[in-house]
């Protein structure tokens, strides 16, 4: 196994593994990134190229290679790790041999099936009569052929053992099946009578499935596959292997609410759209887009009334960060029909013509409203204000406030002293805060042992004293971390020297207070025993230490 994962590394750039993943940027010899793994406003996460690992220097202090990192971000077991990338790479793992089969894990299994069960559908749309009218209401809807095809749209018939025995001849297992999400409790299958759109994971991989009735009386009109090990919908968006290449061209993403939106948008050439499956936006949702651009542009059914899911996803997407723009379709049409039966000009050209949340609030508050009405003054105060609250940049909101007070011929002072009265919830003000990074006195102990890596030599200017206080300079150090942390400060151009004088004189003074308040929880210790020739002896030191600086 030791010479594949060699060769698998030796075959695949880090830099393209985690790029693909991530949106790199070049910094000196190095890449840099918002760390993925934790919420942060500045880049901490480094890539090095040269020794082909990663390291967050932030919140996480962690890193690793290619491995660690893949496992990390999907979310997997190193074997499937493994197998991911032997595949990236092209290597062959020797799955021949007994151990490999030992290690069919069950992710895998799950994989397997939902790959089978892809296959099945795809047949059954292409195939079967049902499924040929499936396929052909897709194409009045403006599906093209290679489109169903790329998209690998399927259709389930309305038999309740189909899929089920289909599986069961392949060899696999009922309870696989029935944890692929793909069969009842009872085990028949969940999907019947629909259209299947397979939803994929980040690699391209179908993890679940979602499905339209069709030609049937049921209520529900989608289903979706419940979370299992493999799917999980507060974290799925569908079409994401396919946009997350155009997401990062583009720096922006198109986030629509319907998989047939999703897919007319990509098949009209608007490349970088991802769909919600059947979920309001997450926070884990944001977090995947994050990767890839700052840039969300929704097309949502927009409603100012009460605090909904779309807005409350909104909140959360301007709290982490992102700039958020609305197109607004004003037929009440959605993106599908658009492309359909405005072309797909059209589309391009709403999007273009996104307009800034606060702008999209502020003309949604307007509409169909008389500004001369009292009623209407009160309710568009009312519904525009929370907003403006939240708003954290000051000249924004002012502007905002000035552009209302116009509009409703109201003093500019009524409507600050309206909005004070307004009260945002506490889940509304809460605003996620990057975990805590390191201590600043790990922070030194590292930046001084990079130094040293840099200029061995700097370590004799230490008296004997701080040497002696400076235990972590005995490590042996040849953490890859620090190795590139000093790679990093090489690159900063900054005088050694000087810095290294700063960042002594600090530790030292970290280094004796901690001393300090050992000897005085030390001295109180001892007197609660009574032992006071010890407190003697701790209070001398204690003195020495403090006269010491004193001097200073
Ligand atoms: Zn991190």
């Amino acid at each position: 196994m030791n010479s594949e994962i060699e060769q698998i590394k030796s075959r695949l750039n880090i830099v393209d593994v985690v790029g693909e993943y991530i949106k790199l940027e070049k910094a000196g010899i190095n890449y840099r990134a918002l760390c993925p793994f934790h919420n942060e406003k500045t880049p901490s996460f480094f890539v090095s190229p040269s020794r082909q690992m990663w390291h967050c220097f932030g919140g996480c202090n962690e890193g690793g290679d290619i491995f660690k990192f893949v496992m990390k971000i999907e979310g997997i077991e190193f074997i499937d790790a493994l197998k991911l990338l032997a595949k990236k790479a092209g290597v062959q793992l020797k799955t021949s041999s007994k151990k490999y089969e030992e290690i069919k894990t069950q992710r895998e299994k799950l994989l397997d099936i939902c790959k089978k069960a892809t296959i099945f559908f795809s047949t059954q749309l292409n195939k079967s009569k049902t499924g040929l009218e499936a396929k052909d209401y897709l194409m009045k809807r403006g599906l093209k052929e290679e489109t169903i095809k790329e998209w690998k749209i399927g259709y389930a018939p309305s038999t309740w053992d189909s899929l089920c025995n289909y599986l069961i001849g392949l060899g696999y297992e009922r309870k696989d099946i029935i944890d692929a999400g793909l069969a009842s409790e009872k085990f028949f299958d969940r999907f019947r009578s629909r259209i299947i759109f397979p939803i994929c994971d980040f690699n391209g991989q179908p993890v679940g499935f979602t499905g339209r009735v069709f030609n049937s009386d049921d209520e529900a009109k989608y289903l979706n596959t419940p979370n299992t090990l493999l799917y999980d919908k507060s974290q799925a968006l569908y079409g994401l292997d396919k946009a997350k290449v155009e997401i990062r061209k583009n720096d922006s993403c198109v986030l629509v609410e319907g998989n047939v939106d999703c897919i007319m948008s990509h098949q009209s050439g608007i490349k970088n759209c991802l769909a919600v499956s059947g979920t309001a936006l997450t926070p884990a949702h944001l977090g995947i887009i994050k990767r890839f651009s700052n840039n969300l542009i929704l097309s949502f059914d927009m409603d100012l009334a009460g605090n909904n899911a779309t807005k409350k996803g909104i909140d959360m997407a301007l709290k982490n960060g992102f700039n958020v723009k609305v197109i607004s379709m004003n037929s009440e049409k959605d993106p599908a029909d658009i492309i359909l039966s405005s072309g797909e000009d059209e589309w391009e050209k709403i999007i273009k013509e996104a307009k800034p949340i606060n702008q999209f609030y502020f003309d949604l508050s307007f509409k169909d409203r008389d500004v001369k009405s009292v009623e209407d003054q009160k309710r568009i105060v009312s519904e525009l204000l929370p907003i403006f609250k939240k708003i954290d940049n000051t000249i924004e909101q002012t502007y905002w406030i000035q552009k209302l007070a116009e509009k409703l011929s109201i003093r500019e002072d009524d409507i600050r002293q309206e909005m004070k009265k307004v009260n945002l919830s506490k889940q509304e003000v809460e605003v996620q805060k990057e975990k805590a990074g390191k201590s600043r006195k790990e922070l030194l102990e590292e930046t001084i042992l990079s130094m040293a890596l840099i200029e061995p030599s700097i370590v004799e200017t230490l008296t004997e004293e701080q040497k002696k206080l400076f235990t972590f300079l005995e490590k042996e150090n040849n953490d890859s971390y620090i190795i590139m942390k000093s790679e990093l400060l090489k690159e900063e151009d900054i005088d050694i020297n000087e810095e290294w004088h700063k960042c002594v004189y600090e530790i030292e003074k970290i280094y004796k207070e901690e001393k300090r308040k050992k000897i005085m929880a030390d001295i109180k210790e001892k007197e609660k025993e009574g032992s006071f020739e010890e407190v003697k002896k701790l209070l001398l030191e204690f003195n020495k230490l403090t006269k010491k600086d004193d001097k200073k």
